[in-house]
């Protein structure tokens, strides 16, 4: 008989699994999702301007080819609609329990048994796919309670609220904010961008495929397959001279300052918006609109400290800013992973207690104590020059090999030795990469581990994926 699964999110990673499991004729899966709706962080980040720096057909599943692109860089309305088409096309929508939050799951020694508000029921197998970009992190700065005006989070867009002609304070600009800063400034009477560090940013070569181009990839045999080979051989080939230290990263710190020389004539705001630490450290913006944006009359981009948030606006070293909209761009929870589920494996041992010290898991999929529990975009696996969903294929290819074993020998884990031997491979290829360099990212713990990002191709991940689980997992046995 086939293992029960359960599947908790109906982002990009639980559709994945979903589907895979439809197409390998098991039924017996349920879809937990805490939203009325599916698409996860392509769901809440409607923002204006909300879009992806990866190409679409790129980002985008291999066995689900979509001739309906409109342009080259997905926005979320598209990304969105693509997802509601995989999720009718192979018939998961009916297995999705919408407005349903998984709050704990518990191992009981032969099942998890996974707890909602409705109740609790026994699945054989738990996939995570809740993804590391899915809690909004709003700061702490100090009368953010205080203000009298609008305030969200960018993750959170109060669609309500008209910016028209208002007096807006955006703080933060990594990716999120550098997208949807120049729609607000095309609308606000005056914006005022808090930068805390500049970032490296580098131009999106976006384009609108024309009626013809759709033809020809819906036509033409292999078209969108040999060009989504092509964006991802090219992706591929930019991870080691980007992201690895050496001379190398110099080229893309060349490419991005004379980005900066080509949009920001200014020397002063140049100066202001030139980092100080290598490029890749942080996710490098791939934007092509966000520093036009900054030269606009009615932008102001402020980089004194911000003190604290007033009921009239925002308060930093240098003085007051009355704005009546703030818009956090603050960033996201990235390295507490399932936090605030509660997880609780073999021997009653939670994963938070298991990752005291920073998140980490066998292929970022599997962590030892815990049996037939499965993370998709778990710890490691994010990538800072390839597509996520690529990788996000290669997890669930990986839980499917699983069910074969799991299913004849009963819950299986993945050995204690293996995980030791995961974070020696990890740490050493990590020693190597531009994260660790001076910069605080949503890549690393406060301690400075690097718990976020996979540090090699992506095609050498495809292969450590595509192993059988035997012999680096055993099945847990009756004293589990
Ligand atoms: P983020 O990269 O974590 O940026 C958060 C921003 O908020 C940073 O500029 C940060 O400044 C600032 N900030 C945080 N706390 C602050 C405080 N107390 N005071 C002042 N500034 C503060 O978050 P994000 O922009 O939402 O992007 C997160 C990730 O989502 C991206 O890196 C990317 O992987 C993904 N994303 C992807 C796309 C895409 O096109 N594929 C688009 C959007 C987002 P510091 O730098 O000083 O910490």
């Amino acid at each position: 008989m086939a293992p029960s699964v359960a599947i908790v999110g109906a982002g990009f990673g639980g559709l994945c699994m979903a589907i895979q499991l439809e197409r390998a004729g098991i039924r017996s899966y349920t879809v937990f999702e805490k939203a009325g709706d599916l698409g996860g962080t392509w769901r809440d980040n409607s923002y204006p301007g909300a879009g992806c720096d990866i190409p679409s057909h790129l980002y985008s599943y291999s066995f689900e080819k979509y001739a309906s692109w409109s342009r080259r860089y997905p926005e979320q309305p598209e990304i969105l609609e693509y997802l509601e088409h995989c999720a009718d096309k192979y018939h998961v929508r009916e297995k999705i329990r919408f407005g349903t939050e998984v709050r704990r799951a518990v191992f009981d020694g032969t099942r998890w048994q996974v707890t909602t508000p409705g109740g609790t029921e026994a699945f054989d197998v738990l996939v995570m796919g809740v993804g590391q970009l899915n809690r909004p992190r709003l700061p702490d700065i100090p009368g953010m309670a205080d203000f009298e005006g609008v305030s969200f989070h960018s993750a959170r867009w109060d669609h309500e609220h008209d910016i028209s002609g208002r007096r807006v304070a955006v703080i933060g600009n990594g990716s999120s904010a550098a997208q949807l800063i120049p729609r607000v400034a095309e609308r606000a009477e005056h914006l005022y961008v808090f930068q805390r560090t500049p970032n490296w940013v580098i131009p999106k070569p976006d384009a609108t495929f024309g009626p013809l181009t759709r033809l020809a990839f819906h036509y033409v045999p292999g078209l969108q397959r040999a060009y989504r080979e092509w964006i991802y051989r090219y992706a591929e080939g930019t991870l080691y001279p980007a992201l690895s230290e050496g001379w190398s990263t110099g080229l893309l710190k060349q490419r991005a300052l004379r980005h900066l020389r080509d949009q920001v004539p200014d020397p002063g705001l140049r100066a202001r918006l030139t980092p100080d630490y290598p490029p890749g450290c942080k996710r490098v913006v791939i934007d092509s609109s966000f520093y036009p944006a900054l030269t606009r009359p009615n932008v102001s981009l402020v980089t004194d400290k911000i003190v604290r948030v007033t009921a009239k606006g925002i308060e930093t070293t240098e003085g007051p800013y009355e704005v009546d909209t703030i818009v956090y761009a603050t960033g996201f929870k990235s390295t507490e992973f399932l936090v605030p589920m509660e997880v609780v494996g073999r021997g009653g041992r939670s994963l938070e207690e298991r990752w005291d010290k920073g998140a980490e898991a066998y292929l970022g999929i599997s962590v030892p104590g815990f049996p037939n529990m499965f993370m998709l975009y778990g710890p490691n696996t994010n990538l800072g020059h390839n597509s996520i969903i690529f990788m996000i294929e290669c997890q669930v290819n990986h839980v499917m090999s699983c069910l074969p074993y799991l299913a004849g020998s009963g819950p299986i884990e993945v050995r204690a030795e293996v995980m030791a031997a995961w974070r020696r491979r990890l740490d050493a290829a990590m020693a190597g990469m531009v994260w660790g360099a001076g910069c605080q990212s949503w890549y690393k713990t406060a301690s400075g581990r690097v718990t976020n990002n996979w540090p090699g191709t992506t095609t050498l991940y495809r292969r450590l994926t595509a192993r059988p689980p035997q012999p680096a997992y055993r099945p847990t046995g009756p004293a589990g």
